[in-house]
């Protein structure tokens, strides 16, 4: 029989995935916050990450609510899901106000944001769960067998099929943190923030690695934050890092300062922090090959090869990457990374 001429390329109709991928799966699970009205959202997020990786991977998926999951929830998001799905509720103590935290004067907060127009400044349920997000996610019940976990949102898309296992990925290359977009949060949202990381820096200067990011947060050797972060609605990390005595101390430190509530700190600038801290530096990963759009920022990975082969849908000059108000270009210039190739057509 004669060879196919195009058996080998890629971009011709050829599946990257195999229907399953061989090889040993990690301990690893998919993990999704959400609400009970967030069931058709969060399909849309699970179909495309079923139909770009995991059909060929089967791995968990965990879902936390701090309420219980109704069956339309639990029914459709099971048809979804090619692994186990798994529901939890979250523990009271770990979703609401500690008893530390002055309720008067966390409301004032949010009538002040709310006046000031801030986004979720005036919720409560959205500071419970940057709360939540920032340190508890990962100690659920649920959560503990598990080594690496891969965030998912409600209404985020995949556009390019995932060609390799990120799981395998991380633990081969020794890495604990992952991020495909980053850029710069919003400075009413966190004033104190990095008064509050100073004063853990003081307290614990044996959790801060010497080769770490700071170079990524602050443009003045870590006197002021520059409020870089990689965006938490992805992440895919290791979960015994934020287990670790050294993230706990930092979480607890960061929450006795009460900014959850007297301001509105967000998980990301949150994990970040830590992630640049604590982490080294080569342990945190930019996926230029996963990607992704969350309202209103698109990953649309840098070079057309890539894209071709595989399979991806996003224009690329959707791109956010190289953009003004992404970090991504630091993140390249701290580990002294050049940039991907055709980075310079996408500016
Ligand atoms: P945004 O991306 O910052 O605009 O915030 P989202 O509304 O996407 O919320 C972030 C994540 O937390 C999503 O996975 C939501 O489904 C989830 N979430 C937000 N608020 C609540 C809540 O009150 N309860 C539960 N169970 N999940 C929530
Ligand atoms: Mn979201």
């Amino acid at each position: 029989s004669s060879p196919n001429p195009q058996s080998s390329s890629l971009g011709s109709g050829q599946n990257v995935l195999p229907s399953k991928a061989p090889g040993a799966r990690m301990n690893a699970t998919f993990v999704t916050l959400a609400r009970n009205s967030d069931v058709w959202e969060i399909s849309r997020s699970i179909r495309q990450v079923e139909d770009r990786f995991n059909h060929a991977y089967n791995y968990d998926w965990v879902f936390l609510n701090d309420a219980e999951f109704d069956d339309t929830f639990k029914k459709v998001t099971t048809s979804l899901t090619s692994g186990r799905a798994r529901y939890g509720k979250i523990a009271s103590e770990h979703w609401g106000f500690p008893d530390f935290i002055d309720q008067e004067k966390a409301k004032k907060v949010r009538e002040d944001m709310h006046e000031r127009k801030i986004i979720y400044g005036d919720s409560v349920s959205y500071r419970h769960m940057c709360r939540y997000e920032s340190g508890f996610f990962f100690r659920h019940e649920l959560m503990q067998e598990y080594e690496w976990y891969w965030r998912v949102e409600p209404s985020i898309e995949l556009f390019c099929d995932i060609a390799y296992d990120p799981f395998v990925f991380m633990a081969d290359k020794k890495k604990k943190y992952s991020f495909v977009l980053s850029l710069y949060e919003y400075v009413e949202t966190i004033p104190t923030l990095w008064d509050s990381v100073k004063g853990f820096m003081a307290k614990h200067p044996e959790h801060i690695v010497s080769d770490n990011s700071m170079g990524f947060l602050s443009d003045d050797g870590g006197i002021s934050y520059n409020h870089c972060h990689f965006w938490s609605n992805f992440e895919i990390g290791n979960l015994n890092w934020l287990r670790s005595q050294a993230y706990i101390d930092y979480f607890d430190h960061l929450d006795r300062d009460g900014g959850f509530f007297y301001e509105r700190w967000g998980d990301a600038p949150v994990h970040s922090i830590a992630a640049g801290l604590m982490l080294k530096k080569e342990e945190i990963h930019f996926f230029n090959d996963i990607a992704y759009y969350h309202v209103p920022f698109t990953h649309c990975p840098t070079g057309e090869q890539t894209r071709l082969d595989l399979k991806c849908h996003c224009n690329p000059k959707d791109n956010f990457d190289w953009n003004g108000y992404s970090c991504t270009k630091r993140y390249f210039e701290v580990n002294k990374m050049s940039l991907p190739e055709g980075y310079e057509k996408e500016q």
